[in-house]
């Protein structure tokens, strides 16, 4: 039942299935057998898609963890975590999305950590799953889970399933937004949330 046991089966049969892709190269003509840069790819392939895909259970365990380490809120201002740099795959193709996710919530009772907040985009972004679902369950998250007043998500999407394929390249950006709450009810507040994370940023390093 634990995960320990139901990670290595899942990357061995990972590195099975690459092992066939070397073979489908092979016969397309690449030197998968002589060249000793394809020797450990099958393997090394597999790791980083389990890297980039997390099991569904850990994913709910840590953000169980998160929120029940929570903060009383000291103010009821707008709480924001800009431009998290996350990383996922398409369920349609399995190719890498790399994501500028923003998320804002106005506080109920608690607070979560900062950090946590990022984490917590990190962490739902490493699966195979839709843009347009990412955002709306990050939405959900922070305002039925931690109980809060409002929230609201951005995201914007670099798929490679689009961005390497066809001459449309440019507009492989795909962008998604959902708002819960006060931010749904209040043009305003919604507003404030899109001017702060579509704004020009300085970039500082
Ligand atoms: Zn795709």
């Amino acid at each position: 039942m634990s995960d320990s046991k139901e990670k290595p089966e899942a990357a061995r049969m990972m590195e099975a299935a690459f092992g066939g892709v070397l073979e489908a190269l092979g016969k397309m003509g690449y030197p998968v057998t002589s060249d000793d840069n394809f020797a450990e790819t099958a393997a090394r392939a597999a790791r980083a898609m389990v890297e980039l895909v997390r099991p569904p259970s850990e994913i709910a365990a840590e953000i169980d963890q998160m929120l029940a380490r929570t903060f009383p809120a000291r103010y009821d201002e707008m709480v924001i975590s800009k431009h998290n740099i996350c990383f996922g795959v398409c369920p349609h193709h399995l190719l890498p999305v790399i994501y500028r996710a923003s998320v804002a919530y106005l506080p109920g009772q608690r607070v979560l950590g900062i950090s946590k907040l990022s984490r917590m985009v990190q962490l739902l972004a490493r699966r195979p799953v839709l843009q347009e679902d990412l955002t709306h369950e990050l939405a959900e998250l922070l305002f039925e889970r931690l109980e809060t007043r409002g929230s609201a998500a951005y995201l914007e999407g670099l798929h490679l399933c689009m961005a390497a394929r066809g001459i449309e390249a440019h507009e492989a950006r795909v962008v998604t937004s959902a708002v819960r709450g006060v931010f749904r009810d209040q043009p305003a507040t919604r507003q404030e949330f899109l001017d702060l994370v579509t704004a020009p940023q300085l970039n500082l390093l």
